[in-house]
């Protein structure tokens, strides 16, 4: 099951005990990381320990996770883990990611999703592609983290016999070099292609010398050029993991920048009554209405409000009968709760850092499935 539908799951999960939801930070680039998120884990077990509210057999499971995930055992390669564990409702599950996330832990009655939820909005099926004269490499990322790579080498003959000849067969030699490099670079760019289509990857990076890299993107079409978000050194023999963790970089930014400019199309889209509306109330009314296909929101927007325990509409204030059906309400975290019911409709969410425009229409923006 994809990570958007697993999460609509999460998001409608009924528990009946105590649920525990752990964030890490597990890109080990420098040597502190590791130990960071040891005494993180440490401080934090201890702590909900002591409370006393979450579940012995579900702490220990956490503690387990995170030794295995400190000392490398399981997802090396991961830069983010999520956990979720409620033994009340059965369930124990980690999910790798290739983004890292905030050292996070929580003890709620529900999941806490909202990092995970922006993640796998915000990182979109992605290939990274090594070139070099007689060799590609194709690297599919998606939100988990590389896929199979696919090798393509050429043949190109001749290669190694071109000592003491005569000038004409060493400038048909070259010749004969150049044509089946061309060949190549065409081979290799029909591959990325097809990929790119097949797999839908949103954005691609290259990687290599630049003078093949240069020559590749030649040979693309358009539609794959516009995907192409930047370059990267690389050598062939060097291992995936690194190609794409230089690649991150890039990718990290191409997702900000298009985060950037979908929130200005919707503000735009707002301001003329269209598919979206910005501001709490608006946003509350479309969520209450399930009509929320993708929720922006700045990552410190914070607004405690309630949710009706009849009808399940949220809303503004602390207290009160609800506005709907008039039964009682109870108070909640609006934030949290409107990212839960976005991914449980089957929308996405996306949290910004900052955005002064966002800011100003109060740190929340919501794109419809149809029109206000
Ligand atoms: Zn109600």
């Amino acid at each position: 099951m994809d990570l958007r539908s697993r999460l609509a799951q999460l998001a409608k999960l009924k528990a009946t005990g105590p649920v525990i939801s752990v964030y890490l930070n597990t890109r080990w680039t420098d040597e502190h990381q590791r130990e960071r998120v040891r005494i993180f884990l440490k401080t934090e077990l201890k702590r909900a320990r002591d409370a006393g509210r979450a579940d012995p057999d579900d702490l220990a499971w956490i503690e387990a996770s995170g030794r295995s995930l400190i000392e490398q055992t399981e997802w090396p390669d991961a830069s983010g883990v999520a956990l979720f564990a409620c033994r009340a409702a059965g369930l124990r599950e980690a999910f790798p990611v290739r983004v890292a996330f905030e050292d996070t832990f929580v003890v709620n009655d529900r999941p806490y999703l909202v990092p995970l939820a922006s993640v796998a909005a915000d990182a979109p099926p992605s290939l990274v592609v090594f070139i070099d004269g007689t060799s590609a490499r194709l690297i599919p990322l998606d939100v988990t983290g590389p896929g199979d790579e696919l090798v393509l080498e050429a043949q190109v003959e001749g290669r190694h016999s071109s000592g003491g000849w005569a000038a004409l067969a060493q400038s048909r030699y070259q010749r004969h070099i150049e044509t089946h490099r061309e060949q190549h670079f065409a081979a290799v760019a029909a591959a990325v292609t097809g990929w790119s289509d097949h797999r839908d990857a949103e954005r691609i990076v290259l990687a290599g010398e630049p003078r093949m890299v240069a020559a590749l993107r030649e040979h693309v079409p358009d539609r794959v050029a516009r995907r192409v978000v930047g370059a990267v050194a690389g050598t062939r023999y060097e291992p995936a993991s690194a190609l794409v963790e230089r690649a991150a970089a890039l990718l990290g930014q191409a997702d900000r920048v298009a985060d950037e400019s979908a929130v200005e199309r919707a503000i735009t889209e707002a301001a003329k009554g269209g598919h979206a509306v910005d501001g709490l109330d608006r946003t509350l009314d479309a969520v209450n209405r399930g009509a929320v296909r993708h929720l922006f929101l700045l990552r410190d927007f914070r607004e405690v409000g309630r949710a009706c325990e009849g009808c399940g509409a949220l809303q503004r204030g602390l207290g009160g009968a609800c506005a709907y059906c008039r039964r009682p309400t109870r108070p909640v975290p609006l934030d949290e709760e409107l990212v839960d019911r976005v991914i449980a409709s089957g929308g996405t969410v996306t949290r910004l850092a900052r955005h002064a425009a966002l800011a100003q229409r109060g740190g929340i923006l919501a794109v419809l499935r149809y029109a206000a």
